[in-house]
């Protein structure tokens, strides 16, 4: 929102438009509670949202089965895929209405046009970072995920792709991988290219749900495409109305893969707006806590006000100096930061 003063002739046009808004819903949400009230719809039961166009979203039953068209209460908001809901089952038709959200165990948020977060999935367990052998990932781009990642509180793992392109050897990029696994950051080597190519990645994505980032090409479709290798399973992730229906999914839709070897199936949340994942706008606190071998250090320098750059008594400079922290990842914070125009 800009600061500049609104006239009182569009200060009054836009509270006669939210007063109108308020009405509908009230209207809207009268409706529901009638046809609540009259048995309509039948009991409570739990399930998570796996498509969502604005008012109407597409939810799994949690016992199983078909993906049910819902609309919502008037009262609830901005729910996104991924949420866990209460809803209830229409007993005349093959709907149903949203009446309460639960609890979120963690968000994805990206900023919308106008620059302002908005939740895009929700409940997710783990980003995987996807890079691969070529293009050659540089130390600062994964850095740069792995902040951004730990900004939302969702544990990112990093997917090293396209490893029959490796050297025998392996040369720079298994040290550079071994560096973040001294972190203590899961690493996973992939590659479509061979049958067994994808067990270390099934075996991490079982029982949780993941979203694929990365730069363009480094093999998120190829990855996804033998993940869900069968259309209906990409389908099957909607309800009928929805397949009928004119949406195109460019929102974010969630997936259950497939159950490996026994394994518990893992789930996938995946939209283009996901897989851009990257820095938002992280200030410099966001980006300073990003680097998890800082933490126990923040704090600790002889100023309070300590920016890390030439300060005496600078608790991370020492660190670096002492070798506890990589050279080159501090060179890619002082980056980041540059980047973000945070000097
Ligand atoms: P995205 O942009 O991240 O979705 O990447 P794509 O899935 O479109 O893959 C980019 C290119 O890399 C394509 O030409 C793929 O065939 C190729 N590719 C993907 N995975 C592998 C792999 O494991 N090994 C090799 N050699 N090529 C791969
Ligand atoms: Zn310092």
């Amino acid at each position: 929102m800009s600061k500049r003063k609104l006239s009182r002739q569009q200060r009054w046009r836009i509270d006669k438009v939210q007063a109108e808004r308020a009405k509908r819903a009230d209207r809207r949400d009268s409706q529901d509670g009638e046809k609540l009230a009259a048995g309509e719809y039948g009991p409570e039961q739990s399930g998570r949202v796996v498509a969502h166009f604005g008012r109407t979203l597409d939810v799994r039953p949690e016992q199983g089965g078909d993906a049910v068209r819902c609309h919502l209460r008037a009262n609830l908001e901005g729910l996104v895929t991924g949420d866990r809901v209460i809803w209830r089952a229409a007993h005349d038709a093959n709907d149903g209405v949203v009446v309460a959200r639960g609890e979120r165990d963690s968000v994805l948020e990206r900023p919308d046009v106008r620059g302002q977060l908005k939740p895009v999935a929700a409940n997710i367990d783990q980003i995987l970072i996807v890079f691969a052998v070529e293009p050659a990932p540089h130390a600062n781009l994964i850095d740069r995920y792995l902040v951004a990642a730990e900004a939302t509180g969702i544990a990112p793992v990093l997917v090293l792709n396209k490893i029959d392109l490796l050297p025998a050897h392996g040369g720079e990029l298994r040290d550079l991988l071994g560096r973040y696994e001294a972190l203590g950051y899961p690493v996973v080597t992939t590659t479509t290219e061979r049958e067994d190519g994808l067990s270390a990645l099934h075996a991490r994505l079982a029982g949780r749900t993941s979203v694929f980032v990365g730069q363009s090409g480094v093999g998120k479709s190829s990855l996804i495409d033998r993940l869900l290798p069968d259309e209906e399973l990409r389908i099957g992730a909607l309800s009928k109305d929805t397949r009928k229906g004119t949406h195109t999914t460019t929102t974010a839709r969630l997936y259950r893969l497939p159950s490996v070897e026994g394994d518990e199936a893992g789930e996938l949340i995946d939209s283009p707006g996901i897989r851009e994942f990257g820095l938002g706008h992280l200030d410099a606190q966001q980006v300073t806590e990003g680097f998890v071998e800082f933490r126990d250090l923040l704090g600790r320098c002889r100023f309070r006000d300590c920016r890390h750059r030439h300060e005496p008594g600078c608790a991370l400079l020492a660190a670096v100096e002492r070798g506890d922290i990589h050279p080159e990842r501090f060179a890619s914070y002082r980056r980041i930061l540059e980047s973000l125009g945070e000097t």
